[in-house]
């Protein structure tokens, strides 16, 4: 089902770094959208490249990597990747998704 027929809308991105245990499972399945700094923690980027440190920073989700970005929800070892939407916030993928 793509994102349109779940009428998600527009997506984006943010992971709790607190949780984070560093095995880099989300910068292998979505190199774009998540890396591991230097502090052996993982950060999403923006749409330029530039890794975004601030707590709860987000990022938009590109349509094309939607499923890599779900699967890295899916799989990360820290329950700590939130997808959400963007129009009212609400988390429909990771932990805190219904
Ligand atoms: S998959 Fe989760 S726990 Fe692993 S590095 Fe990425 S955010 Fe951290």
């Amino acid at each position: 089902m793509t994102v349109q027929e779940e009428g998600l809308g527009d997506l984006e991105v943010w992971i709790d770094q607190d949780l984070c245990t560093g095995d880099g499972i989300c910068a292998q399945y979505a190199p774009e959208v998540f890396e591991l700094d230097i502090d052996g923690l993982a950060y999403v980027k923006s749409p330029d490249d530039e890794l975004l440190q601030e707590q709860g920073a987000t990022t938009p989700v590109p349509l094309p990597l939607l499923n890599d970005v779900r699967e890295s929800a899916k799989d990360c070892p820290g329950d700590c990747i939130h997808v959400r939407r963007v129009s009212d916030k609400v988390e429909v993928y990771g932990p805190d998704a219904e």
